[in-house]
């Protein structure tokens, strides 16, 4: 019997160890997700204008558009098609360190509850106003 109640507590005080790492994975998750999505729709972009380029170049051939058209709307796409590229690039290399990011979610949960912000005299981690105490450094914090 006590044995049993052992297990019980035991089981229960490690799923509520557990319980807040879980729920910060799956929020950091869903960033990343968020990202990627992101970079897929980029990646769709430069499908779209790498075929509409092949599309202007078959109306050139077919005699449909002028060459001054042609060239200035190829000019155009080849801009954009830059353009994309650059954000191609900077959304895959957009690796955030996991801490950077935890600050950045943290950020943002304060941010929607409106609460007011101060920092922390000793490290300069940015605190919610309700919070006395740093939870970085445990520093008091000035009111
Ligand atoms: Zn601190």
């Amino acid at each position: 019997m006590n044995s049993v109640l052992f297990w019980i507590i035991a089981l229960v005080s490690i799923a509520f160890i557990l319980w807040p790492f879980w729920r910060r994975r799956v929020a950091l998750e869903g960033v990343t997700n968020g990202m990627s999505s992101h970079l897929a729709d980029l990646l769709a972009q430069r499908d779209n204008l790498l075929s509409a380029i092949k599309d202007i170049e078959f109306d050139y051939e077919m005699g449909k558009i002028s060459r001054e058209d042609f060239e200035q709307i190829q000019e155009q796409y080849r801009h954009q098609a830059i353009e994309l590229f650059k954000r191609i690039d900077a959304a895959k290399g957009r690796a955030i360190p996991r801490k950077k990011l935890e600050t950045e979610l943290q950020m943002l949960r304060q941010q929607r509850h409106g609460e007011a912000e101060k920092t922390c005299p000793s490290c300069g981690a940015p605190a919610p106003a309700t919070h006395r105490f740093c939870s970085y450094c445990g520093q008091r914090l000035v009111e």
